[in-house]
């Protein structure tokens, strides 16, 4: 087994039981593997150590690597989790399973294109920006209660939310956002009472134990299983 593999495996036992012991459940939390500026050899570690599902920032760097031929051989369907621009929602939808940073406009788009043959993408994450940073994409908390209230259209094809917290973040201060993104999600929930509203991604290298304890059912890691990226997109 490589290096990287032992690393996804060492990744998924520690994520396994803290969401175990989170929840009583003996099921298992997603891990999604980061692989954006990581070469497709790394990729093929994971796989081949069982990962099941990996996630993209960039869409041409996407396209060039190929990832999603990767589904010819392999159970993976890709992620993307990286910043939408308008003028990429098309290939989007094209090319990935499931777009875990939707936005407000691009939801929107995809409920207009319901039906569209042309489409693969099939689950639907809204990005929630916990920490109201204002560099960062996605609504806050606040923004998505106040949707909710009104309760726009797109809401109800949602497949979960993903949560980003701020980098600078203390331990202490993740966990308070976490817990605030988990009941906004568990409010969702009861609201939309669809059972396809069931996936909470939060949680990275650092902190996706924390993450798990405080609601967390999926978890994006990039570094922690791959070591550093190169320092541009491949
Ligand atoms: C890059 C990235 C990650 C992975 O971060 P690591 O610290 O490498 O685990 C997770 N989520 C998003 C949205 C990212 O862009």
């Amino acid at each position: 087994m490589s290096l990287v593999g032992e690393r996804f495996i060492a990744v998924r036992d520690k994520a396994t039981a803290a969401y175990q012991q989170a929840t009583g459940l003996s099921a298992q939390p997603h891990v999604l593997c980061v692989t954006k500026m990581q070469p497709l050899d790394r990729i093929l570690d994971v796989l081949e150590a069982g990962a099941t599902e990996i996630g993209e920032n960039y869409l041409q760097e996407a396209v060039r690597k190929d990832v999603f031929g990767l589904r010819h051989d392999w159970p993976v369907t890709v992620h993307f989790i990286g910043r939408l621009q308008s003028n990429k929602y098309n290939p989007v939808l094209r090319l990935f399973d499931a777009v875990d940073s939707s936005d407000q406009a691009f939801l929107e788009k995809v409920v207009e294109r319901r039906g569209d043959p042309g489409i693969r993408a099939s689950k639907f994450l809204l990005e929630v920006n916990a920490g109201g940073e204002a560099q960062k994409g996605g609504l806050t908390v606040t923004e998505v209660r106040a949707l909710a209230a009104v309760s726009v259209p797109w809401l109800r094809g949602l497949n979960g939310l993903m949560a980003v917290v701020p980098l600078a973040a203390t331990m202490a201060e993740r966990a308070r956002l976490y817990d605030s993104v988990h009941e906004l999600y568990r409010d969702l929930m009861r609201q939309l009472g669809t059972a396809q509203f069931s996936l909470l991604s939060m949680g990275t290298s650092d902190d996706y134990e924390l993450a798990l304890a405080h609601g967390s059912n999926m978890v994006r890691v990039g570094t922690a299983i791959f070591g550093p990226r190169t320092s541009t997109s491949l």
